[in-house]
């Protein structure tokens, strides 16, 4: 039997697992962690639930189709629902806003409470339904460094539509020509930070990303996003894959432009093909003798976070699953985490209470807080410094936007930075989303799955094409699946 081998557990690396195993090799997986899921992991404490890492969920069927492809009823293992309201927003002026998953509703919501042009909401969403249809098979299904990608039906549609892609305005432009109200403008250029880009660079291509929240939906899966770790998992060993935690891969053997073995605990251990799950800049830094693909290594990073996990004593009838207090200044906010490298004084705060729909994530009567605000990537900032000041100025705009004091009702707490992310996962600087979208051509410069040095070697997860989040780095498996041939061919 042909031997592969998968080093980090994160959700590329589970999902590479399952289908290589599918295709009949022998698996085993290496990660550095005690537990698997790398930033989908989960936080437990005093009775409370956290997902740890990523909250909104699309594209559910990348991860039904894992299960479907090792012969297994998905449902036996992971169970999710669609919400009926995508977010609640709300802004320091007192204005609230609920984004429904229905367009009609959101669309009278939007003309009630901002008094906009609902029909301009209309023309967007069903614009970047038609960009995501030309956009997705070509930039996220298929490789971009295989002459073969652009050679079908699917790219010469792109091409022939690429005008319409707004590669060479900014995202921010992009919606400004679109939208009369800056409330809506924000709310749509919010988007660029779902894969960690500024709206203010990213190009407006990048308004495919609505697509899907506002019309494929957004999941909450049972259990909280946790969920989809254990089950990808559980599927793994029920299928013959060999996990191996606490192993951290040390160094990268190779001989005649192959990968020959990894070393772990000072062992050498040889396999037929290599998945890397891991970080590329830290990949890189593990093979011996490799030229570093700089182009693809110095590509800006996305943003990272600070994230506060609270246990609050208290239910809150005004907020749902998702919730985003917007900053006064977004331009201010975004200038301050890319350019600056500093975190602004009014941002954005997300919040995420899963304990809404799924009741054993917290106390009876409380909820599980996740709170985040889009931080830069670590360049050695004073992060002992920057962690109480931003905690000050969070709870200080919540109390001011949720008319409370919330203070009295946080029971538990935990707090992730920029630096913890990056000892958990090595994700170069502690970035969440691998390589950030600011520069128009940003996606051909991502590192490509396939490795031009070691025939071997494939590529998976945030760090990699098409990029960060879970459906995308579910994608990048994908493509790594058809691109490793089958046992018997
Ligand atoms: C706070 C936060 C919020 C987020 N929100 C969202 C969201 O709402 N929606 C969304 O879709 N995405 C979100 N994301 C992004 C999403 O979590 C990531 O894009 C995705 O989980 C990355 O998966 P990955 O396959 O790249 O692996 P990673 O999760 O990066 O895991 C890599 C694994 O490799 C292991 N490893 C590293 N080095 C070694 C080594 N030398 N030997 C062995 N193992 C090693 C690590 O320990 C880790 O387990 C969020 C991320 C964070 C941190």
């Amino acid at each position: 039997m042909k031997k592969a081998i998968v080093i980090g557990s994160g959700i590329g690396g589970l999902a590479s697992a399952i289908r290589l195993k599918c295709k009949g090799y022998d698996v085993d997986v290496y990660e550095k962690n005690s537990y698997p899921g790398g930033k989908l992991t989960t936080i437990e404490k005093g009775g409370y639930h956290f997902d740890a890492g990523p909250s909104i969920f699309t594209l559910p069927h990348l991860v039904d189709e894992l299960f479907e492809l090792a012969g297994k009823n998905p449902k036996d293992y992971f169970q999710y629902q669609k919400l009926d309201v995508s977010a609640r927003y709300f802004w320091e002026d007192g204005t609230k806003l609920t984004a429904y998953a229905d367009r009609d509703k959101l669309i009278s919501e939007i003309e009630s409470k901002l008094n906009a042009n609902g029909k301009e909401v209309d023309k967007y969403l069903s614009e970047v339904e038609r960009l995501f249809k030309l956009s997705y098979p070509v930039f996220v299904e298929k490789p971009l460094n295989k002459l073969s990608s652009f050679l079908n039906k699917e790219t010469v549609l792109a091409i022939v539509n690429i005008r319409k892609f707004n590669l060479f305005t900014s995202l921010h432009n992009h919606n400004k020509k679109r939208f009369s109200h800056p409330k809506l403008i924000q709310m749509w250029d919010r988007y660029a930070s779902y894969n960690g880009s500024n709206p203010y660079t990213a190009p407006g291509v990048m308004s495919v990303i609505s697509n899907l929240e506002n019309n494929s939906g957004v999941f909450l899966p049972k259990g909280g996003t946790h969920s989809i770790t254990q089950s990808l998992h559980q599927l793994g060993i029920d299928i013959g894959v060999n996990y191996h935690f606490n192993k951290k891969i040390q160094k990268i053997q190779v001989r005649n432009k192959e990968i020959t073995s990894i070393t772990v605990d000072d062992t050498s251990i040889t396999a037929d093909v290599f998945v890397s799950n891991v970080d590329v800049v830290s990949l890189y830094r593990m093979i011996e003798g490799a030229a570093k693909p700089t182009k693809s290594l110095e590509i800006e990073r996305s943003s990272s976070a600070l994230v506060f996990y609270w246990g609050i004593s208290k239910s809150f009838e005004n907020l749902g699953v998702h919730n985003i207090l917007f900053s006064d200044k977004y331009t201010e906010e975004f200038n301050h985490i890319f350019n600056q490298k500093d975190i602004y004084i009014d941002p954005t705060i997300y919040i995420n209470i899963t304990s809404k729909k799924e009741l054993g994530q917290a106390p009876n009567g409380c909820e599980n807080w996740f709170i985040m605000i889009n931080a830069p990537s670590n360049f050695n900032q004073d992060w002992n410094a920057l962690i109480p000041k931003f905690r000050k100025i969070i709870k200080a705009k919540i109390n001011r936007i949720l008319n409370v004091d919330i203070d009295q009702y946080i029971e538990v707490e935990e707090i992730l930075d920029p630096i913890s992310i990056e000892n958990k996962t090595s994700s170069h600087r502690g970035s969440i989303y691998g390589a950030a979208s600011n520069s128009n051509l940003a996606i051909f410069r991502r590192h490509p799955n396939s490795s031009k040095q070691f025939k071997n070697l494939y590529f998976v997860g945030g760090s990699v094409h098409p990029g960060g989040g879970m459906p995308i780095c579910l994608n990048s498996a994908k493509i790594v699946d058809h691109m490793i041939k089958n046992i018997n061919d």
